[in-house]
């Protein structure tokens, strides 16, 4: 696998076996706009990517419920807060509503969920270690009761992003206690928000976290000291991951921290989203519109994923009607009910083997990955129970569900991978009361050798 590592801004050669993937996660102070969610399929893809070629993959994301200041965009109020006000809840409650929100999302897009989704909030303790290790480390200053990382003991501050002395001085919003403009804070105990619900105990005095320290915390804390790759949207790179890395580097003294860092670029549309206006497309709208998750799945993996993709209906209509046609031909094949575990990749046809793995593996070249499949499907040279299986496992990595009749709901995805764990764990009392629920449910699980499927 080669893939573009933003750090050294090159394509590197991938080697590992096993995989510790940290990719940034949502902060859920409302829903994820179809735009966060490009990001998130391009993880998806990548994890997939991985995981076909052999790799045992452990994906973390953060859940960010700690509300913050998370752009210079963004005006003076807390933004769980403002989500708060906005709904009459508590900040907890708008945390656990648009958590699940988020959830459900990721599900209709068929996006694997994360082996590990840690909150901000469940990791005070791991961030007050970390803020002490870069105290005790000589990194850190207060200034008014908060505690700044200073970024002028960290000379490799501007490599990740390559950022110039003008850009570092331009971005961030202006602080007069800060020695630097880069500088960021570690610990807030005194608030830049009057009303800021969720404050916690500390060295410092009580208050809560900056926002960049949750993910160097809880990335140590289930990943080790080292990852091998780290991702999320290209606007992370120049502030967000610039931050993290400093902090990681300098509290756990490793170097580098990241193997591969990755990053997606942005979708874009006619206007800019804006959460805080109340103007950003959501699964909801689409689905509303008449649009499955999987015709938006289908689109994003039309534009590779370092290239800007402009959103447009014109666009999305044409992705539902190939998604359709394809799914249509696909469930044509006449197949003997043979399946990807039943049959050695040997023993498939070669040409679309390689093909198909030389595009994923060339940087997730998607686009090519999918001018692969539609090959495949129309090649009357392979027989149409080749085509089948062949379909099944390159769907692995796209993730279409081509091969399904129907869409299968989460809540029966989520009882098959309880099941799963349970055959993990030997416990087969378990896993055969969880296939009776399923049938129970209207669906028959079949074991692969790489985990179930549904017939
Ligand atoms: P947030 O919830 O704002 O922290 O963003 C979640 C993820 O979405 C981050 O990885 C961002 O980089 C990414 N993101 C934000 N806006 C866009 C966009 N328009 N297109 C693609 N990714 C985005
Ligand atoms: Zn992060």
């Amino acid at each position: 696998m080669r893939l573009y590592n933003s750090g050294s801004r090159t394509r590197e050669l991938f080697k590992s076996d096993t995989v510790n993937m940290y990719a940034c996660g949502p902060t859920v102070y409302h829903y994820a706009h179809i735009g966060n969610l490009r990001t998130y399929l391009f993880e998806d893809f990548l994890r997939r990517t991985f995981e076909i070629n052999g790799k045992t993959v452990k994906h973390v994301m953060n859940i960010t419920d700690v509300g913050h200041l998370t752009s210079d965009a963004d005006d003076g109020e807390d933004k769980m807060v403002k989500g708060a006000k906005r709904e009459g809840k508590t900040v907890w409650q708008i945390a656990e509503f648009y958590t699940n929100a988020f959830l459900d999302d990721i599900d209709k897009l068929n996006i694997k969920r994360p082996t590990i989704m840690c909150k901000a909030t469940d990791h005070i303790e791991q961030q007050i270690e970390m803020i002490q290790q870069l105290e005790q480390g000589g990194y850190t200053y207060e200034v008014n009761g908060n505690v700044y990382f200073d970024t002028s003991k960290f000379d490799r501050y501007a490599d990740l992003a390559n950022l110039s002395f003008d850009s570092m001085q331009a971005r961030v919003e202006s602080d007069n206690a800060k020695r630097q403009p880069q500088d960021f804070v570690l610990w807030f105990t005194n608030s830049k928000f009057g009303d800021q619900d969720m404050q916690w105990d500390s060295p410092w005095g009580r208050g809560y976290p900056g926002w960049h320290i949750e993910c160097s915390a809880m990335a140590s804390h289930y990943l080790g000291n080292k990852i091998d790759v780290h991702c999320g949207g290209i606007d992370h790179l120049s502030v967000h991951h610039t931050n993290e890395l400093a902090q990681s580097e300098c509290a756990l003294g490793v170097q580098p921290w990241v193997q591969f860092w990755m990053h997606g670029e942005f979708l874009v549309t006619t206007e800019k989203m804006s959460k805080s206006k109340n103007n950003f497309l959501t699964v909801s709208t689409l689905e509303e519109s008449g649009y499955n998750a999987l015709d938006y799945r289908y689109m994003t993996l039309l534009t590779h994923y370092r290239k800007p993709l402009q959103f447009s209906w014109d666009a999305l209509t044409s992705a539902k009607h190939a998604r359709e046609r394809l799914h249509k031909k696909v469930q044509g094949l006449h197949h003997a009910g043979a399946l990807v575990g039943d049959v050695k990749l040997s023993e498939l046809n070669e040409s679309y083997v390689t093909r198909f793995m030389s595009a994923v593996n060339d940087d997730l070249n998607m686009p090519l990955a999918i001018a692969v499949l539609h090959d495949c499907v129309k090649d009357h040279d392979v027989s149409e129970n080749e085509r089948y299986i062949l379909v099944e496992w390159m769907d692995r990595v796209l993730g279409l569900n081509l091969t399904l009749s129907q869409v299968i709901p989460p809540k029966i995805i989520e009882l098959a991978d309880q099941r799963l764990k349970a055959r993990e764990q030997e416990d087969y009392a378990r896993s055969d009361m969880l296939r009776d629920e399923i049938l129970s449910l209207g669906y028959t699980i079949l074991d692969t050798k790489e985990g179930y499927i549904f017939k």
